[in-house]
């Protein structure tokens, strides 16, 4: 049985904690799930494809879009503009598939209040110690943009506690299968099924 819509699975955790990589895993393994593609103003990172991880726009062309209502939450990360676009996610979760948003803290938030069925999970690192460990192995940001990543941490991590779900990225097999453990029992919440069928009683429970 098919839920009627699919969902909003909002994923946040610090920079460097391995979100990219434990979603790219559940995008692998659970062919509901479409990932969305968020536009941004930050400089595109050797090996990202314009439309596959960003759509990297300016920033005229962000205010634009979001002045035109085309995005469904939006935030300031690091010194730059990142925001999901409405149409896609909207048609995504009407055709049933469940549509992962790699988003940060404070889009989280604009979302939970905007969405009241989305699934919010938030992925933490083993240690503080681990996550700027990572970041700075990952090598992709300057000097300055690693640093101001590295200081937002400790409130990223105090926002853990407004979410339904947590994962530890500790082990990324792990916690890629945690993740696809929680898909799998949002969609089968019986408020998202049109509870009909040739299983489903045909009379309202009493009440004894
Ligand atoms: P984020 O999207 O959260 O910024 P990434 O997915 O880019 O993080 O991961 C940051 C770095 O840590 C990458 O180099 C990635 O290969 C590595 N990484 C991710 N998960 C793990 C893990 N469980 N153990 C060790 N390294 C990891
Ligand atoms: P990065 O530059 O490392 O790709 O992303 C930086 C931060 O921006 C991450 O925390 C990521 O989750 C967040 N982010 C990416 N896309 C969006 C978006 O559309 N909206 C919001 N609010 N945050 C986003």
């Amino acid at each position: 049985m098919n839920p009627i819509r699919g969902f909003v699975l909002v994923v946040s955790a610090p920079s460097g904690t391995g979100k990219s990589s434990v979603v790219q895993g559940v995008l692998a393994k659970d062919e509901r799930c479409v990932m969305s593609v968020s536009a941004t103003t930050r400089p595109i990172r050797p090996g990202e494809v314009d439309g596959k991880d960003y759509f990297f726009r300016t920033e005229d062309e962000f205010q634009r879009m979001q002045r035109d209502g085309e995005l469904v939450e939006s935030a300031e990360f690091a010194g730059n503009h990142y925001g999901t676009p409405r149409a896609f996610v909207e048609r995504e979760i009407a055709h049933g598939r469940v549509v992962i948003l790699d988003i940060d803290v404070q889009g989280a938030t604009q979302f939970r209040a905007t969405m009241p069925g989305a699934v919010m999970l938030f992925l933490a690192p083993p240690s503080i110690a681990t996550v700027e460990k990572r970041l700075r192995e990952r090598g992709t940001e300057s000097k300055e943009a690693l640093k101001q990543r590295l200081a937002r941490i400790p409130d990223e991590l105090a926002h853990a506690k407004f979410y339904d779900y947590l994962v530890i990225n500790d082990q990324l097999d792990t916690a890629i299968a945690a993740a696809l453990e929680i898909v799998d029992s949002e969609w089968r919440r019986t408020s998202r099924m049109n509870l009909v069928g040739d299983w489903c009683p045909k009379e309202e429970p009493t009440t004894e």
